[in-house]
């Protein structure tokens, strides 16, 4: 007798991430920085960590200086690199931890020279550089005073520079003239480092479209998050290296019902049933991180779809906290059938990337977004 599903679960393949991170090892052909922020872009930070560092991964990035502790606090080893510092952030705790902390500016520089003192041994810290996405790292006109504290706190012991690096606003648009511009921004920067003395070990620019289609821009690492997990960084560019989407949503069906011409569907009905049919409920929500607009009331044609028996079924009516009604255009598959949101194609349904078009966002939302009352489980 087959086991009836249990409730709706988000299902982790770490061998796909391991995959992953081996293919991208070898595409790029320098050191891989595995990117394990916000939650691993929802597929469990610390488990994909180690996953890929299983593959190759020399380096592991996070986000947050709190994010890299606590993969430290789960007993992950290795090089980790965070940059985003709070103004509550206990950088003394981060250099106790070896973490390669980033900093942006002068006064990052002068809150680690402080944490190196209370900690008892120098930092690890890497610059960062802002060379057209206007987010964190210096800008060109702080460059020279960043680079000379930096050089000034070396000679004084306070840290080693570790890194030099930069991050692309247009990586997925591979002819987009930013990317040009901030390749060439990030040469004059490691020039002007030069010219300070400063020698970093790791000069790094590529996420994960750039490492794939931009040869020139790996350097000495490159930084892949969305590709570690298998989705595509750059839909419909040249990215097809072989990556395997690492996350499977999947949920059992929970009720069938028939549905008459007029019959409406869920919240402000926005769907209203033209021919007779059956809808499916499945127990999946904004709670767990669905897109409320996914049946696309604008255009119900473009709607999100989920894959049951190999077969898909659009959403039909709003998204609800704890659920979705699915038109299963008069079949009954079984109460318990197992309902599949998205993974990758042979889970047999949609993928996050078919969500992603739907919903009017990108792969990494999707992903990133999904959890609420779902556990995780990992294969
Ligand atoms: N580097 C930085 C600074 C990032 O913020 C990110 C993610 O947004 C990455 C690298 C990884 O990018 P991707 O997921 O496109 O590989």
């Amino acid at each position: 007798m087959t086991q009836p599903l249990g409730p709706a679960e988000i299902v982790v393949d770490l061998a796909a991430v391991r995959a992953n991170a081996r293919l991208l090892r070898a595409t790029a052909g320098v050191p891989l920085i595995a990117v394990v922020k916000a939650d691993g872009y929802g597929h469990g930070m610390v488990a994909c960590a180690r996953a890929a560092q299983e593959g190759g991964a020399e380096w592991l990035a996070a986000a947050t200086v709190e994010e890299a502790l606590a993969l430290r606090a789960a007993g992950v080893e290795g090089r980790v690199l965070c940059w985003i510092i709070g103004p509550a952030t206990d950088l003394a705790a981060a250099v106790a931890a070896d973490l390669d902390v980033t900093a942006s500016s002068a006064a990052h520089l002068d809150a680690l020279a402080a944490a190196a003192a209370t900690a008892g041994r120098p930092a690890r810290v890497q610059l960062k550089v802002d060379t057209g996405l206007s987010r964190s790292g210096a800008p060109r006109a702080a460059w020279a005073e960043l680079f000379a504290r930096a050089r000034e706190g070396e000679q004084a012991g306070s840290w080693t520079i570790t890194g030099l690096w930069s991050h692309f606003a247009c990586a997925d648009e591979p002819d987009h003239p930013a990317n040009d511009s901030q390749e060439q921004a990030f040469h004059d920067a490691l020039a002007l480092a030069g010219e300070h003395g400063l020698r970093p070990e790791l000069r790094h620019l590529a996420n994960s479209a750039a490492a794939i289609l931009r040869p020139s821009s790996r350097f000495d690492a490159v930084r892949c998050g969305i590709a570690l997990y298998g989705l595509d960084p750059a839909p419909g560019e040249a990215t097809d290296i072989g990556l395997v989407p690492a996350m499977t949503v999947r949920a059992p069906l929970l009720m069938v019902k028939d549905l008459a011409p007029g019959d409406a569907v869920s919240y402000g009905q926005h769907w209203v049933a033209e021919h007779p049919t059956t809808v499916g409920l499945v127990p999946v929500g904004y709670g767990e991180g669905l897109p409320r607009h996914a049946s696309r009331p604008d255009a119900p044609d473009a709607a999100a779809a989920v894959g049951i028996e190999g077969k898909r079924r659009p959403i039909r009516g709003t998204v609800c906290m704890d659920q979705v009604v699915v038109d299963l255009g008069g079949d009954r598959p079984p109460v318990g059938s197992e309902v599949i949101l998205f993974g990758p194609p042979s889970a047999g349904g949609p993928t996050a990337q078919d969500w992603a078009e739907a919903c009017g966002t990108i792969n990494y939302e999707i992903v990133t977004r999904i959890g609420g009352r779902m556990t995780r489980r990992y294969v």
